[in-house]
C-alpha cells in the first residue's frame, strides 16, 4: 500500500501517460538514462525523417533489431497494474503511451493510444498501406512493399513529425478527472504538455518517475522511484478505498 490523497471511483475518468521509464524494468533502455542515446545511437541518426533519407539501411537495421528484441521482452508489474485499473474503470480508462514496444497490449490493456507508433508495424511511402513486420521480408536491407514494391518505413513517429491520434488525445485530456504520468522525463513534446492541458481542465495530476520530471511543478502528487514497485501499490491503494 502507498499513501495517496486520492480515491478513484468507477465514475471517474482516468487518463494515463506512459514513457520509456515504465519499460525500463522489462529490460528496455530509455533515452534519458542512457546519455540521450537509444541503445548505442544518437536519436538524430535513427529517429528523424532526415536520417531515413540519408541512410535508410542504417535506420532499418536499428528498427529491425528493436523489433526482433521484443520477442524476449515481457511486461513488468507496472504494465499489469494498468490492466487492473482498466478492468476497474472500463471505458473511463484511457492509456496513452509514447512507447513503441507493444508491452501495454502484451499485458492486456485495450483502451490504448500508441501516439508514437509501433515497432510491430511499418507502412509504404508510395501507397501508404500499413503492414505488420511479420508480413514483410525483413531480410531486405530496406524492405519493399508487398503490394506496390515501394519503399517501406517503420511506423514510428520520428522527431519533427506529428504524433498519431492527437485530436482524440486532446479530447480525452479535456474530460479527464485524473491524469497519471509514469516513467516520462517531460522533455519530449507534445506529450510533455499533456499534464498542463489536464490541469487547465481541473484534473488531479499524479506522477511516478525515478527522478523529478521537467514538468513536475504541474503534478499534485508525485511518487519518486521505480514504476514496477510503486504503480502496483498505488493502484491497489486506490482500488482498496472502494
Ligand atoms: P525518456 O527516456 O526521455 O525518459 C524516461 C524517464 O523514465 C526518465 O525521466 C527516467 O528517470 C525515468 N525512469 C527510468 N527508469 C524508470 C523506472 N524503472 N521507473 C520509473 N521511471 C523510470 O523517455 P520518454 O519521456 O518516454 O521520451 C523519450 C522518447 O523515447 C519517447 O518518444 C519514446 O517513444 C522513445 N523511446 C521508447 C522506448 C520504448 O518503447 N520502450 C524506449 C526508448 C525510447
Amino acid at each position: 500500500m502507498i499513501k495517496t490523497k486520492f480515491k478513484i471511483q468507477k465514475k471517474d475518468r482516468v487518463t494515463v501517460l506512459t514513457g520509456a521509464g515504465i519499460s525500463a524494468e522489462s529490460g528496455l533502455k530509455t533515452f534519458r538514462d542512457n546519455g540521450g542515446l537509444w541503445e548505442t545511437h544518437h536519436v538524430e541518426e535513427v529517429a528523424t525523417p532526415e536520417a531515413f533519407q540519408k541512410d535508410a539501411t542504417l535506420v532499418w537495421r536499428f528498427y529491425r533489431q528493436r523489433y526482433l528484441q521484443l520477442a524476449d521482452v515481457k511486461p513488468n508489474p507496472a504494465h499489469f497494474a494498468l490492466v487492473d485499473l482498466e478492468k476497474f474503470l472500463g471505458d473511463n480508462f484511457t492509456l496513452i503511451t509514447q512507447n513503441v514496444d507493444g508491452l501495454h497490449s502484451k499485458a492486456g490493456n485495450k483502451n490504448l493510444i500508441e501516439m508514437h507508433g509501433s515497432l510491430q508495424k511499418c507502412f509504404c511511402l508510395s501507397c501508404q498501406q500499413k503492414f505488420l513486420m511479420s508480413e514483410i521480408n525483413l531480410m531486405e536491407k530496406v524492405p519493399s512493399c508487398p503490394v506496390c514494391k515501394g519503399r517501406l518505413r517503420p511506423d514510428i513517429v520520428w522527431f519533427g513529425e506529428t504524433p498519431h491520434h492527437m485530436d482524440e488525445i486532446t479530447l480525452r485530456l479535456r474530460h479527464t478527472n485524473y491524469f497519471l504520468m509514469v516513467g516520462t522525463s517531460g522533455y519530449v513534446y507534445p506529450a510533455a504538455q499533456f499534464v498542463q492541458i489536464a490541469r487547465l481542465n481541473s484534473a488531479k495530476t499524479i506522477g511516478i518517475n525515478l527522478e523529478k520530471p521537467l514538468n513536475s511543478s504541474l503534478i499534485y502528487e508525485f511518487h519518486q522511484g521505480k514504476a514496477g514497485l510503486i504503480l502496483p501499490k498505488l493502484i491497489q491503494s486506490w482500488l482498496n478505498k472502494n
